[in-house]
């Protein structure tokens, strides 16, 4: 029920910007027991009205890269320019190896002691898109609390950046003062969806590298179709050490939403939500099939069948279908 008392005044809670309220909705957000489910989306339904209004960053790089002592710099930045800062994390690998490469070690330690600061970490388990789906409703319930910009953070290792490009406005990436992506371990992809390019570690006896490396990708950037015909992906230097470089960071993000403009924005954004209904309705469907207890009964035998070439996976899928109650496409 929408309006049943404990969301009702736990959205109240989460509107009036209270920080236990917002840590609070996000467990309820990632439970994954379907009353913590329904309650978790009745409280989503309710103050979605007022979400929308931050500035949505996604930021990755490869691990050593500097993400979190950037993200403590580009923060205290903001914070002392008068916003509110969420950080999330999409870290693929914490499901993987149940440790994490973003999880391991204290970070941000003094963003997180910020009242002006709200840092959660990934949330574990599942596939890459059950944690992407919790990332997005986090970062709407950080956004009812009244947090404008909300950076969301993964690291550099491939699919996920993706998964964080497809729920922000704008995707940052960071690199070494190394050239070349090889050398980096960046993934061929990775650096076409970025809006913006920094390359950290520019200070003492990196700086010359560092100008080296902006050269090589800026001119490298150039050759690529811009995925925006109204922006070139600009490549700027930093260091989050000195915090040198951030304000203009902050800026050229700023400098991005103006030229794709309200329109630009709202296009992304929209269509981001047309994505997302549907890796919902995809995600539903599948888990459904699997549990539905005639096709969980029927599947070991279809997948063997279908490995040992005994049938095609076209005829085992229709069966399979068949007992889920999904009569075969008429022709
Ligand atoms: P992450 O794994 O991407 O989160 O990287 P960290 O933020 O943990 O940084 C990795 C290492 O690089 C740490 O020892 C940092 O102190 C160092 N580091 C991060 N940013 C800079 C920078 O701008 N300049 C220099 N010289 N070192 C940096």
């Amino acid at each position: 029920m929408p309006d049943s008392p404990a969301s009702g005044s736990l959205a109240d809670a989460l509107l009036a910007g209270n920080r236990r309220a917002l840590a609070r909705a996000i467990t309820l957000i990632e439970s994954t027991r379907p009353d913590h489910r329904r309650d978790a989306e009745d409280l989503l339904a309710e103050v979605l009205p007022r979400t929308g209004n931050s500035v949505r960053l996604g930021i990755s790089g490869v691990p050593g890269v500097g993400k979190s002592t950037f993200i403590e710099a580009f923060g205290g930045h903001l914070i002392a320019q008068g916003h509110k800062v969420a950080v999330l994390a999409i870290d693929p690998t914490s499901r993987r190896t149940g440790g994490s490469i973003l999880g391991d070690k204290t970070r941000m330690e003094q963003l997180a002691r910020s009242p002006e600061a709200f840092i959660r970490p990934s949330p574990t388990g599942g596939s890459l898109g059950g944690v992407a789906r919790r990332t997005r409703e986090a970062m709407l319930a950080c956004e009812a609390a009244g947090f404008d910009v909300a950076i969301v953070e993964t690291v550099g290792v491939g699919q996920s950046e993706t998964a964080v490009a497809d729920m922000v406005d704008l995707f940052l990436l960071l690199l070494l003062p190394s050239g070349g992506d090889e050398l980096q371990g960046i993934k061929k992809g990775v650096v076409e969806i970025a809006d913006l390019v920094a390359v950290n570690k520019a200070d003492g006896e990196m700086t010359d590298a560092a100008a080296r490396a902006a050269a090589e990708y800026q001119s490298a950037l150039r050759m690529l179709r811009p995925a925006n015909a109204a922006w070139q992906v600009p490549v700027l230097r930093c260091s989050s050490l000195t915090g040198q470089g951030i304000p203009e960071i902050w800026r050229a993000v700023g400098d991005y939403r103006t030229a794709i403009g309200e329109a630009g924005l709202a296009k992304r954004r929209a269509e981001q939500a047309r994505a997302w209904l549907w890796s919902e309705i995809d995600d539903t469907l599948r888990e459904r099939f699997r549990r539905h207890p005639a096709v969980a009964a029927a599947l070991p035998e279809a997948e063997r069948a279908v490995m040992a070439g005994e049938t095609t996976p076209g005829l085992a899928a229709e069966e399979l279908l068949r007992a889920f109650g999904v009569a075969p496409a008429e022709a």
